[in-house]
C-alpha cells in the first residue's frame, strides 16, 4: 500500500517538475506571469459524478493548479475578469473587502495600493486575515467599494443573510464579486438543512464542504436581496483569451453585482 502511495507521490512530483521547469510550455499563468507545460489537476482530475451529471459550472478540475505559483483556475479567471472589467484599474481608489483571500491574488490586489484592503475569513490561517462571519459582519454600513467572495457562498449556511450583509457594507453603487459554482441544468437551488455529514453533502451537492447546490436561479436568488446583477459571460468580457493556454473555464461567468 505504502509503496503504491509513494509511487503516486513520485509521479505527481515528476509531473510538477516537468510542468514547472522544462521550458517551452504552451500554457501561461496570468497570476505568476510564467509559461508552464501544463496546469495540474484537482485531486485526481475527475469531477464527482453528481457534478458531471448536473453540468456544474465551476473550477476546471483538469487544468486546476499552476505548478509554479500554486494559483487555482478560479484565481486566474477572476484576475482576468478584474482586469477586463476595469475593476482592477479602479482598485487604487477603492476600499476593498476580500473574503477567504487567495494568497497570490491578494498580493496583486495589495500592489495596486487600494485606499484600504481588509482580508477576512471565518477561520483565518494568517495573522493579517480577520476572523469574520460573513452572515454578521463587524463593519459599518457603506464601508466598502468592492467586496470579493470567490467560491465562498456555497459553503455559507445562510447565503441570503450573507448577501444582505454584503449589500449593507457596500456603498450604493459598490460592486460585489460573487463567483460561485452552479448547475446549468438544475432549475432551482437545492439544499436541505438535514444534510450535514460530509459524505451526505458529497452525495447531495457534489463536495463534502458545500451546503447547497445552486441552480439556474442563482442570479435571481442573489438579486432577491436587492443586489443588481452586472453578470457578464466569458465570451463578452474575455473574447480574445485562449482558455486552454490560460487554464480557465470559459463556462464560468463573471458574477458581479451592484449594491442598491
Ligand atoms: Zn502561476
Amino acid at each position: 500500500m505504502s509503496v503504491g502511495v509513494n509511487a503516486l507521490n513520485l509521479v505527481k512530483l515528476a509531473r510538477y517538475a516537468l510542468a514547472r521547469w522544462v521550458p517551452g510550455g504552451s500554457r501561461f499563468c496570468e497570476i505568476c506571469a510564467h509559461q508552464v507545460r501544463g496546469f495540474m489537476p484537482y485531486r485526481d482530475g475527475r469531477r464527482p459524478p453528481l457534478m458531471h451529471a448536473l453540468q456544474v459550472v465551476g473550477s476546471d478540475v483538469t487544468n486546476f493548479e499552476c505548478p509554479r505559483c500554486g494559483a487555482h483556475d478560479r484565481e486566474r479567471h477572476l484576475f482576468l475578469y478584474l482586469k477586463a472589467s476595469g475593476l482592477m484599474e479602479g482598485m487604487r481608489e477603492a476600499r476593498i473587502l476580500h473574503f477567504a483571500p487567495e494568497r497570490r491574488l491578494s498580493k496583486i490586489i495589495c500592489a495596486t495600493r487600494p485606499l484600504s484592503y481588509t482580508k477576512c475569513d471565518l477561520y483565518p490561517d494568517a495573522p493579517d486575515v480577520l476572523p469574520v462571519n460573513i452572515e454578521a459582519m463587524p463593519f459599518a454600513d457603506n464601508a466598502f467599494d468592492i467586496v470579493i467572495a470567490n467560491h465562498v457562498l456555497e459553503h455559507v449556511s445562510d447565503d441570503l443573510q450573507a448577501l444582505r450583509e454584503i449589500s449593507r457594507v457596500l456603498r450604493s453603487g459598490g460592486v460585489a464579486i460573487l463567483q460561485t459554482p452552479y448547475s446549468a441544468t438544475l432549475r432551482h437551488t437545492w439544499f436541505d438543512p438535514g444534510i450535514i455529514e460530509p459524505e451526505a453533502r458529497r452525495q447531495a451537492y457534489g463536495q463534502e464542504d458545500h451546503v447547497r447546490l445552486y441552480g439556474q436561479d442563482i442570479v435571481a436568488r442573489f438579486a432577491s436581496t436587492g443586489l443588481r446583477p452586472m453578470v457578464r459571460s466569458h465570451a463578452e468580457l474575455l473574447p480574445d483569451v485562449d482558455v486552454r493556454k490560460a487554464g480557465v473555464n470559459a463556462a464560468e461567468p463573471f458574477l458581479a453585482f451592484e449594491a442598491p
